[in-house]
């Protein structure tokens, strides 16, 4: 498995309304901050600005309940980020 440990029953499939980033994970929230693009801390920040807004671009599409579906999801996807150029949804 790449997105989520062996024999997991339960995750979430999310997209990244920012960068297009499509992962699994087995947090499940209606929205995640996104791994890929959503954690650049801005060191230009001064103490008297503002904190950055933690903004949580990558929404949950789907949940998988089920262990054969995560793992589908989990293979499909890794096989995409490595290479493979799939339309599958
Ligand atoms: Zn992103």
């Amino acid at each position: 498995m790449y997105y989520v440990p062996d024999d997991t029953e339960r995750c979430g499939y999310y997209e990244c309304k920012e960068c297009g980033s499509r992962f699994l994970d087995i947090k499940i929230a209606p929205s995640l901050v996104c791994p890929y693009c959503g954690e650049e801390p801005d060191m230009e920040i001064g103490p008297d600005d503002e904190m950055p807004v933690i903004k949580e671009d990558a929404k949950l599409i789907k949940m998988l309940s089920d262990k054969e579906e995560v793992e589908k999801y989990d293979k499909l996807l890794s096989l995409a980020v490595t290479g493979g150029d799939f339309d599958w949804i």
